[in-house]
C-alpha cells in the first residue's frame, strides 16, 4: 500500500482478448471473484498454479495501491462428473469412494486445500464463501430468472435457456451451430445444446447426503449458480475482476455471464475476465485428477522439494502462458530459490542483520525497483519481475543494506518468503524401514527367491519408492 493514488496498470481482459489499462468500477477499489476449487479430492499443482496467478494478481493490485476485496467460493455441491450437466455429483462421489458423509468430504479437502495453499505462499482471500451456506441466494436468483421467463422445466430440473440470452457466445467466441453435440451431451432434457441446469431434482434412488427443498421440488443448485448468487453478494451486480483457468471459458464463466445479466439486466456483469492456463506434464495433456496423476504441494514436500521453488517455476512463466512442468524443471527452480535464499541471508548478513535496511535508495536500486513495477505493471509480467529480483541481488552497485529493503518490498508481490532461512533439503532421503526392505528384496534375489523378491518389491513400491537396479547397485529413489 505504497501511494494514495494507485498506480497504472495493464491487465489483459478476455472479453476483449487484449491487453487494456485496467479501470476499476471505484477508483482505488477493486472487487475480485475467483472461481475456488471442488472439494471432493486433493487440488494438485495444475490448480494450484490457477491460484498461485489470483494471488499475485491480488498482490499486484495491492501493492500498486488498490484496496482489494478478493472473494473465493469453495465448490462443496452440484459439481458434476460430465460439464454438461450429467453424470454424478463429485462429492457424492467422493462420499462414496471414502466411506464417510459428503459433508465430511468437504471439510477434509477444504482444510487440504488452505494447507497446501499456505504452503505455496497463497493468501487467504478476504471472503471464503462456501455453496452449501448460500442455498438461498441461488434459490433466489433461480426464480428471479424463472420470473423473468429465461428458465423452463424438465424432468431433470430447472434449466437456462440459452436461446433467449442472444450475447452468450461472446465470451467464448463459440460456434453455437458447430458445437458438437458428443462434447455438450445429455440434450435429452435440453432445449438448446448450451442450455444448463440451474436447480437439479434429486433421484430417490440417488440417497443424497446434501439436498434442499426449493419451489421446483427437492434437491441441489447446479454448478454455475453458485459463483453468479455468492460474487453478487459480496461484490455487488456489477464488479472488477473474476478469475478461473482457461477451461472456464466456454462453459462455466459463460454460462454466469448469461444467468448474471438475465437476472440483473445488468451488462457487464464483469468488466475483466481473467484466465490462467494449464499447467502440462511433459506429454502435452493436461493435469487432471481423473488421469490418476494428483500431484499435490504436499507430495512435493514430502519429496524434499520446497514448495515455494514451484511457486517460483509457476512465477517464471507468464500466466497466459503454458506451464510445461518435469522434474527437470521443478529441480531446476528449486536450485533457484536456494540461490535467492542464499543470496537474501548474505545480503542480510553483510548489511549487519535485518534492522540495517536502507530507507533511501540510490540510482542503480531504484532502477530495479522501476523495472520491477513496469514488469507488473504490462499485464502481471513476473517472469521479468523475478529475472529484476535476481538481477540486484548480484548487482554489485546495490548495498546489502538496499538489498534487503528491496527483497523485502519485491516479496510483498513474488510471496517467496525469502527472509525465513531454508533448511538443508532432503531430497530422496529413504527412511529406514526401506533400506531394510530393500536390504531383504536382494538377499531374496540372491537366493532366486523371485516371489519373496516381488513381494518386498511392491511393498517398496506402495511406500511411494522405486528400485533402481545399476551396475553400481541398487538403490531407492522417491517417487511423486
Ligand atoms: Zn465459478
Amino acid at each position: 500500500m505504497s501511494t494514495a493514488k494507485p498506480e497504472p496498470i495493464q491487465l489483459f481482459n478476455t472479453l476483449t482478448r487484449s491487453v487494456e489499462p485496467f479501470v476499476p468500477k471505484m477508483p482505488g477499489t477493486v472487487g475480485l471473484y475467483s472461481c475456488g476449487p471442488t472439494v471432493y479430492s486433493y487440488a494438485h499443482i495444475g490448480n494450484m498454479r490457477s491460484y498461485i496467478f489470483a494471488d499475485v494478481l491480488r498482490r499486484t493490485l495491492e501493492f500498486f495501491g488498490y484496496k482489494v476485496n478478493h472473494v473465493m467460493n469453495i465448490t462443496d455441491v452440484g459439481h458434476l462428473t460430465d460439464d454438461a450437466d450429467a453424470g454424478e455429483d463429485k462429492l457424492e462421489l467422493g462420499s462414496k469412494r471414502e466411506g464417510i458423509d459428503a459433508w465430511a468430504v468437504a471439510r477434509k479437502y477444504t482444510d487440504a486445500f488452505f494447507a497446501h495453499a499456505a504452503l505455496l505462499g497463497i493468501k487467504l482471500p478476504t471472503v471464503v464463501c462456501k455453496a452449501t451456506d448460500y442455498i438461498p441466494e441461488q434459490i433466489a436468483m433461480v426464480k428471479a430468472l424463472e420470473d423473468k421467463g429465461f428458465t423452463y422445466l424438465t424432468e431433470d430440473g430447472v434449466y437456462f435457456d440459452t436461446s433467449k440470452f442472444p450475447t452468450y457466445a461472446d465470451l467464448g467466441r463459440l460456434d453455437i451451430e458447430g458445437l458438437q453435440s458428443g462434447h455438450r451431451v445429455d440434450t435429452r432434457h435440453k432445449k438448446n445444446k448450451t442450455d444448463f441446469a440451474l436447480w437439479k431434482f434429486s433421484k430417490p434412488e440417488e440417497h443424497r447426503c446434501m439436498e434442499w427443498d426449493s419451489p421446483w421440488g427437492r434437491g441441489f443448485p447446479g454448478w454455475h449458480i453458485e459463483c453468479s448468487a455468492m460474487s453478487m453478494k459480496f461484490l455487488g451486480e456489477q464488479f472488477d475482476i473474476h478469475t478461473g483457468g482457461v477451461d472456464h471459458i466456454p462453459i462455466h464463466h459463460s454460462n454466469e455471464i448469461a444467468q448474471s445479466e438475465a437476472a440483473t439486466g445488468k451488462s457487464p456483469f464483469v468488466r475483466w475476465w481473467m484466465h490462467g492456463e494449464f499447467l502440462v506434464i511433459d506429454d502435452s495433456s493436461k493435469m487432471s485428477k481423473s488421469s490418476g496423476h494428483v500431484l499435490t504441494a504436499q507430495a512435493l514436500a514430502d519429496a524434499g522439494y520446497y514448495p515455494l521453488a514451484f511457486r517460483l517455476l509457476a512465477l517464471q512463466c507468464h500466466y497466459r502462458k503454458q506451464l510445461k512442468f518435469s522434474y527437470e524443471s521443478l529441480a531446476g527452480a528449486q536450485r533457484g530459490y536456494e540461490r535467492l535464499s542464499h543470496l537474501t541471508q548474505r545480503a542480510v548478513s553483510e548489511a549487519g542483520g535485518m534492522g540495517h535496511r536502507a530507507t533511501v535508495l540510490g540510482a542503480a536500486a531504484q532502477g530495479h525497483l522501476r523495472a520491477f513495477h513496469a514488469a507488473l505493471a504490462q499485464d502481471l509480467g513476473t517472469p521479468q519481475a523475478v529475472a529484476e529480483l535476481y538481477s540486484l541481488l548480484e548487482d554489485p552497485a546495490v548495498t546489502p543494506a538496499e538489498r534487503i529493503s528491496l527483497v523485502d518490498t519485491m516479496d510483498q508481490v513474488l510471496g517467496l518468503d525469502l527472509f525465513t532461512p531454508i533448511p538443508v533439503p532432503e531430497v530422496n532421503a529413504i527412511p529406514a524401514e526401506l533400506t531394510t526392505l530393500l536390504a531383504e528384496r536382494n538377499k531374496a534375489r540372491a537366493e532366486k527367491d523371485w516371489a519373496r523378491a516381488d513381494q518386498l518389491r511392491r511393498e517398496i513400491d506402495e511406500r511411494g519408492f522405486e528400485i533402481c537396479d545399476s551396475p553400481q547397485g541398487t538403490t531407492l529413489k522417491k517417487r511423486l
